[in-house]
């Protein structure tokens, strides 16, 4: 275990060269906005200008040289997010955009050709809305109900009535890790008894996989979303894990090139999994991008990220504390165990986007507003939340920067 957040993030920081600067102000770039999208490191740009430079080329029909050479290393990354995320073989990854059209294609895919009027859709109150509306859309469309799974006041999901909700449910749709609160979904309990209630199960893992060692076949869950760019891959590439017989049996998504096996005017056969659910030209540089940086991932270790992030949650709720006689509403639980990445509040009544454009003055990048989570800060009763977000390059100095800033927000409005 390392003794200091800082430790990992001293050995790490010089990779991202885009923290090395300074704002028109002068100030340092504190980058506390992780959860909207990570920074890249050097390896990750570099491997896009490689790929670029030498043997940009679109894969799986050229027979020349380095059109071979960009379907190996397109379908080397695929194999490398396999084993990262420990999948049983890789045509179960299927390359998307990002979380959103992996959600999205098995709502339609899947929950087209299995959706029934009166089935049960069971999600939660704490998630984004990219694994609600599409739930919405299919209910409509299907004449399913849609059930939640309440969270308590700090965000954490209340599983009392969980038998009951269960009742029914031919779909469990549930978020791993909380955008807003960071919370951890209890997946250990929620999985099994959804899977004796016979639900499918689908979690959105756009913020788990970033931060937290994911083991698919150890989860056992049906599908797995995720997106590249918060997990230091490029923008425009993601990531849908499904469990090979339930791809197998599900419908094409999007059709066109690639995901064909053979075309007559009238009809059509498909291509095998994965490429059945790759239509067009793919993301080649992005994927390639992605490979290196799960490399990358896998060479800290998951296990040693989560246990920085930890010290690092752990010592900003030290920090922040203090605040809290000031007016600062700091919300979710308060227990780095019980939390992944996120710390969400509010000062005093300084509105959200006020505060992050103050402490934008100070360099400090936070995000602020709803984070794509209506439905919960209407439950909460929060106009918005100003919301910090940590990962591997980030240590104890940004966090007395954010303290600095917050400082100075307090003196602007007399708090
Ligand atoms: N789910 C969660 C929990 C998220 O935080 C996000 C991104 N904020 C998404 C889904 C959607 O990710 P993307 O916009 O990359 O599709």
């Amino acid at each position: 275990m390392l003794a200091h957040a800082t430790d990992l993030a001293s050995r790490v920081r010089s990779d991202f060269p885009i923290l090395a600067q300074t704002t028109s102000r002068g100030k340092p770039l504190i980058y506390l906005d992780s959860a909207a999208t990570s920074q890249k490191p050097r390896v990750v740009i570099d491997a896009l200008t490689t790929y670029y430079e030498q043997y940009n080329a679109n894969i799986h029909r050229g027979v020349y040289e380095i059109a071979a050479r960009a379907t190996d290393a397109y379908e080397d990354a695929r194999a490398k997010i396999a084993t990262f995320f420990n999948a049983k073989q890789s045509a179960e990854i299927i390359f998307t955009r990002n979380a959103t059209e992996s959600i999205n294609l098995v709502a339609y895919s899947w929950g087209m050709q299995n959706i029934k009027p009166g089935d049960v859709i069971l999600t939660s109150q704490v998630e984004h809305h990219s694994n609600l509306v599409p739930w919405q859309l299919l209910a409509a469309k299907t004449g399913a109900t849609l059930r939640f799974i309440p969270a308590d006041d700090r965000g954490v999901l209340v599983l009392d009535d969980l038998d009951n909700l269960l009742d029914g449910a031919k779909l469990v749709a549930i978020t791993h890790v909380s955008n807003t609160l960071g919370t951890i979904a209890p997946l250990d309990q929620i999985v099994p008894r959804a899977r004796a209630a016979g639900a499918t199960i689908l979690v959105d893992g756009a913020q788990a996989a970033p931060h937290l060692a994911v083991d698919l076949q150890a989860l056992d869950v049906d599908f797995y979303a995720v997106s590249g760019h918060k997990m230091l891959a490029p923008t425009g590439i993601g990531v849908l894990y499904g469990k090979r017989a339930l791809l197998e049996a599900m419908p094409p998504f999007l059709a066109g090139g690639d995901m064909i096996r053979h075309v007559e005017y009238e009809s059509a056969t498909f291509n095998k999994l994965p490429w059945k659910f790759e239509a067009g030209t793919s993301n080649v540089a992005d994927a390639i991008g992605y490979g290196v940086a799960v490399d990358y991932l896998s060479e800290i270790g998951m296990d040693a990220i989560r246990a920085h992030e930890r010290m690092l949650i752990s010592y900003a709720l030290d920090r922040l504390a203090p605040f809290e006689e000031r007016g600062l509403a700091l919300y979710g639980p308060k227990d780095p165990d019980l939390i992944s990445g996120v710390l969400s509040f509010n000062f005093a009544d300084i509105h959200a986007h006020d505060l992050a454009s103050i402490l934008d003055t100070e360099g400090v990048c936070i995000r602020a507003g709803h984070h794509c989570t209506m439905p919960l800060m209407e439950k909460m009763g929060w106009p918005a939340t100003a919301r910090a977000s940590f990962y591997l390059y980030n240590d104890e100095s940004d966090i007395d920067a954010l303290v600095a800033a917050l400082e100075k927000a307090a003196q602007v409005f007399k708090l």
